[in-house]
């Protein structure tokens, strides 16, 4: 198979669905270089919209930082918009979005998906891995202070982006946004279920172990 024929094959739109801290971010960027799909993570276009301090990033902030979801018309929109664009036309990774059972229904509306991938991991471990996040101000790429931590304290391996303590990463902002995926985004596993498009991947193991797991449950090539 030539290289294009697999990149070809590969593509795919997929859903990255799973507790905030499953890894979706970190899996979405190491999976889009085999796909050559977009990474499309509705948390980082809010988190430039704020850094930009546009209209939408002022709206936004408050909502992000106490760990509540930005309303479903907002998003909707902003998605809508963003996979209309020529480079999704093929495939995509969707990270963090849909939220709610209203997002999914848009979603099937104007581009439904081929697979949905939950990454599954319990609330113990949700709370260890977002307590010591940190995240790059620049490229949005994640490490960690004892599992994947980063070759120079403070600096982003990726781009040498400031790493920096996401607001909503802070502890009563996690426990939000814990309640809200649990209330809002976990029915989302049985409605994808339903309808026969669900993958179920255990979020527990290190990151190029879940990312093997899985490529093979979709039998993406490496
Ligand atoms: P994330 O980086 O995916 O954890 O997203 C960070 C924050 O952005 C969330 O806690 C929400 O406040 C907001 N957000 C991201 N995606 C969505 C979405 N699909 N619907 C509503 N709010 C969202």
């Amino acid at each position: 198979m030539s290289g294009w024929d697999k990149w070809y094959t590969n593509a795919m739109k997929l859903i990255f669905l799973g507790p905030p801290g499953a890894g979706k971010g970190t899996l979405a960027a190491k999976a889009v270089d085999s796909l050559k799909v977009p990474h499309i993570s509705t948390g980082n276009i809010f988190r430039a919209a704020i850094t930009a301090q546009s209209v939408l990033g002022r709206r936004v902030k408050a909502i992000i930082d106490s760990g509540k979801l930005v309303d479903d018309e907002t998003t909707i929109a902003l998605v809508r918009d963003r996979l209309a664009r020529d480079d999704a036309q093929r495939g995509y990774i969707l990270d963090g979005f849909p939220r709610t059972i209203a997002q999914a229904e848009a979603l099937a509306g104007f581009s439904p998906v081929d697979r949905v991938v939950n990454f599954d991991l319990s609330d113990a471990a949700v709370l260890e891995r977002l307590g010591g996040r940190r995240t790059c101000r620049n490229c949005g790429a994640n490490f960690h202070v004892l599992f994947g931590r980063p070759k120079q304290e403070g600096i982003c391996d990726s781009c040498g982006g400031e790493l920096y303590i996401r607001n909503d990463d802070r502890e009563e902002a996690v426990a939000k946004r814990l309640e809200v995926y649990r209330e809002q985004t976990a029915p989302l596993i049985g409605y994808y279920r339903e309808k026969g498009l669900l993958v179920d991947v255990d979020a527990g193991p290190a990151s190029d172990t879940v990312l093997g797991n899985f490529r093979k449950s979709l039998g993406i090539a490496g």
